[in-house]
Order: structure tokens, then sequence, then C-alpha cells
């Protein structure tokens, strides 16, 4: 593998959002940073971030969990169609089956 350029090394995490905080040693070695939107110290290899990898765990977990909360939006949809309302917040895939739900029709008779 051709050796990387220390410069287009750090001008590349700078790219992805990272101000490196050493020397650029090589490409697999963990490389100490600064995530620049969270403020959060971070150790990313310079070879996951030129593949396009996230290097911030905490914000890896925030993305996961924004992820969730759109497939819960579509969920509700889908719960919906089938004339079924949910009661509660749809948490996670495998509470699904112990959701309380309300049958549109039977709630409808009792107005
Ligand atoms: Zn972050």
């Amino acid at each position: 593998m051709a050796k990387v350029d220390p410069h287009i090394a750090e001008a590349l995490m700078l790219n992805a959002g990272y101000k490196p905080l050493e020397p650029y040693i090589k490409s697999h070695q963990k490389w100490k940073c600064l995530h620049i939107s969270c403020g959060e110290v971070v150790y990313p290899s310079y070879h996951g971030i030129s593949q396009g990898q996230g290097g911030c765990l905490s914000c890896g977990r925030k993305i996961t969990a924004d992820k969730r909360r759109l497939s819960e939006a579509m969920t509700i949809e889908i719960m919906l169609d089938a004339k079924l309302q949910p009661l509660e917040p749809y948490k996670f895939a495998l509470e699904f089956n112990t959701w309380n739900l309300v049958n549109f029709k039977v709630s409808y008779q009792w107005f």
C-alpha cells in the first residue's frame, strides 16, 4: 500500500469533520482527533474514515437512534392502516407483540 501523505491524511480527516490532535502515524493506527460537530475527543483510524466509516461512537449511536425514530413513524402508519391505534410509543421491534392496541371499529361503537 502506498504511503499516505500526512497533509493529505489530515485534510481528509478535516473534511470528514475530525480535527487531528496529534501527528499522523499510519493509516490503521488510532488517531487522536476532535470530532468538530460534537466536541468529543475520538480515536478513529485514517483508514476507517477514508472508507466512509463514522469515527465518533456517541454520534454514531445518535444516528442509529434517529433511524429508529424514523421507523417508528412508518410503523405507526402501518398499524393505522391495519385499523389499529397505538396506545403507547413504539420502542423496539421485540416489543411489537406486547404493544397495547385498540381496534378502531370497537372504540367507534363506544361513542
Ligand atoms: Zn461526535
